[in-house]
């Protein structure tokens, strides 16, 4: 159906601790992100950024309050109905020890090979494929090594694989270069320009490729109109 196709986040008083922990992270944070909107999340480390996303993704529980994905709580969603919502770029890309194909399959198992090679033209990584191997190129511990940004990329291509409506992404582009951080920003941007994305930054400059900001400060969340 078309509402598989959109995703409105909801944030209904949301208080959160990591079990058996006394620290506070988040603090009746109440928000509501409509179905394609961009939103840029910032405040300092350690503020709890990481860790709203990951209530989103059902990694943690609130302590109180409900999120909801399209009005439904998430904690009613099947694990496999809230995956085929979201794709995630986490902060830190893991590749595996296995080939490129196996290692974007992660993002979608029933791609093939024609798809693979779109997504990684797409990431401009298809210089991947120059060797005789093609996506039988061995990654990981025991093949190629993969640069800063090349990981990056890899995330991204398997979330571009997925295809959800939402995306979420945790600074895909620290410690990246200035021309590598552009194309990889254009990358996400062309390529969710319909779909709803929150994406973690450092970056204060990035916030014009955004609807509205988020700042995380104080364990509350404050909405900035771009
Ligand atoms: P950064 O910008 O450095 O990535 P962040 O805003 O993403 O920071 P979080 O990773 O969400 O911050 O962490 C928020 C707070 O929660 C920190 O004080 C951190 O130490 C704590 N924390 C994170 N993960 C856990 C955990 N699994 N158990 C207990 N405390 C945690
Ligand atoms: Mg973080």
């Amino acid at each position: 159906t078309d509402n598989d196709q959109q995703c409105e986040i909801t944030f209904k008083s949301i208080n959160f601790s990591y079990p058996n922990q006394p620290l506070i992270i988040l603090k009746d944070i109440n928000f509501q992100i409509k179905n394609g909107e961009h939103v840029a999340l910032i405040g300092q480390t350690g503020c709890g950024k990481s860790t709203l996303l990951n209530l989103i993704t059902r990694t943690w529980q609130p302590t109180n309050g409900t999120i909801m994905l399209n009005q439904i709580d998430i904690s009613q969603f099947s694990e496999p109905a809230l995956r085929n919502m979201m794709s995630v770029v986490p902060q830190v890309i893991h590749i595996f020890n296995d080939t490129l194909r196996n290692n974007l399959l992660i993002g979608n198992q029933y791609a093939n090979d024609a798809q693979l090679i779109s997504v990684l033209k797409k990431v401009e990584l298809d210089k991947l494929l120059s060797t005789e191997q093609g996506l039988n190129l061995w990654l990981g511990e025991s093949g190629r090594t993969l640069s800063g940004g090349e990981r990056r990329r890899i995330g991204i291509a398997r979330a571009l694989l997925h295809n959800a409506p939402l995306i979420l992404l945790d600074e895909p582009t620290e410690s990246l270069d200035n021309q590598t951080e552009q194309q990889i920003l254009s990358i996400i941007k062309e390529n969710y320009a319909d779909k709803t994305l929150i994406m973690i930054t450092h970056r204060l400059i990035h916030q014009a490729l955004f609807d509205c900001t988020y700042l995380l400060e104080n364990n509350t969340i404050k909405k900035i109109n771009n």
